[in-house]
């Protein structure tokens, strides 16, 4: 199925200069803020908030409370493009898997997921990624650029629309699709405001989640910038192991995440969780084991246990059921928490970047892969 909503841009501050903010990267005391300054009374802003984070609008002629003078003024100082979907692709599990096209042309991919008494939706938070991690389709199509806050928050607006046609309401946020949300530090940080605002979206801030391969410098200022969950890809606990399957580990290694996440705690008391992929022969072995529970050692943190989806292209398997059990097991007789989960939507390539980078490889060109390790000025 096709759908259509509209797109853009605002503080994406990476990539092209954006001449108008985004409709979506405004908070409510922005929106008053804006009023003001185009001499509109301050109640007119509340208004189109109210429109934004109650009723999902997504063009000013929804707004039918105001007048057209300022629906004009509006359109003249916003952009209110925001990406088209250009599939939507139910998967047997409930899940929905959602291709956008950006207003530049390039593809990013949500999923919503569906449980009896949640709706968690997966955002993507960079066009492509740097970090290059050997196990990823989205790591194989090198990195094209950071999303806007809007472009984030329209990936949200357009699953709430999906939702309202089932009566059912977003409740969870995880930045687990394509890229590496702290590598795109601002726009994730303000998308992660305006959904847990009570005056946003109002979400709990324990049901967002940031996900990260380990930007060690940026886990500390996130400690003290804003209040969500936060997960750690960590998927390997030896240095070297580490290297191989996610090269941000030469650059942060294990000692230095360890360090960061140590300091995470003390400043937000909170538990993190450590998603661990099980890849047979590589990370799911009892050695293995072994040196996670040491790693987790000193930390407060459950473990999400992921065994490997096998798919063309990548040179991983998935261990065998007895082996996913021995591993469980060996962490649960040291009382560490450690349910596994399998990917959801995996008839419909749900698995992060297969969508994208089947569509990619058939539309653009494959873009340059930058360098993950001492170059890349937002990793330093
Ligand atoms: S696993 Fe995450 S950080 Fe690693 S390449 Fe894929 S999207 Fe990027």
């Amino acid at each position: 199925m096709t759908t259509s909503l509209q797109q853009n841009s605002n503080s994406d501050t990476s990539t092209k200069p954006l001449l108008k903010p985004g409709f979506l990267s405004l908070s409510r005391h922005e929106w008053a803020d804006l009023s003001i300054s185009l001499g509109i009374p301050a109640y007119r802003g509340s208004q189109i908030a109210d429109w934004i984070f109650k009723k999902f609008a997504t063009s000013v002629d929804a707004m039918t409370n105001l007048n057209r003078d300022l629906k004009q003024h509006l359109s003249d100082h916003l952009d209110w493009k925001i990406p088209e979907c250009v599939s939507e692709l139910q998967s047997d599990d409930g899940s929905t898997k959602l291709l956008l096209k950006t207003a530049a042309g390039q593809f990013i991919e949500s999923v919503i997921l569906r449980y009896e008494n949640r709706v968690t939706l997966c955002v993507s938070s960079q066009v492509g990624c740097k970090m290059a991690c050997s196990f990823c389709q989205t790591g194989k199509l090198g990195f094209f650029r950071n999303l806007s806050t809007h472009e984030i928050l329209a990936q949200f607006v357009f699953a709430q629309r999906i939702l309202n046609a089932e009566g059912r309401r977003l409740s969870h946020v995880v930045f687990m699709g394509m890229g590496e949300p702290l590598d795109n530090y601002a726009n994730v940080v303000k998308s992660v405001k305006i959904l847990t605002s009570p005056d946003g979206y109002g979400l709990s801030n324990r049901h967002v989640t940031i996900s990260t391969s380990g930007v060690v410098p940026k886990i500390a200022e996130l400690a003290n910038d804003v209040k969500c969950a936060l997960a750690i890809s960590l998927h390997a606990s030896r240095n070297d192991l580490r290297d191989e399957l996610m090269p941000i580990n030469r650059k942060w290694p294990l000692e230095q995440l360890k360090d960061s996440l140590i300091q995470y705690q003390q400043t937000t008391g909170q538990k993190i969780t450590l998603e661990y992929i099980l890849i047979k022969d590589k990370t799911s072995g009892i050695r293995e084991a072994k040196e996670l529970v040491k790693f987790i050692h000193g930390l407060q943190a459950k473990v999400n246990l992921i065994p490997f989806n096998s798919h063309p292209g990548l040179p991983y398997d998935r261990p065998s059921a007895d082996e996913i059990r021995a591993f469980q097991e060996y962490l649960a007789e040291r009382s560490i928490a450690s349910p596994v989960r399998y990917s959801k939507g995996l008839d419909v390539s749900a698995a992060c970047g297969q969508l994208a980078a089947k569509t990619i490889h058939s539309v653009d060109a494959a873009p340059e892969r930058k360098r993950v390790i001492g170059i890349e000025p937002s990793l330093t």
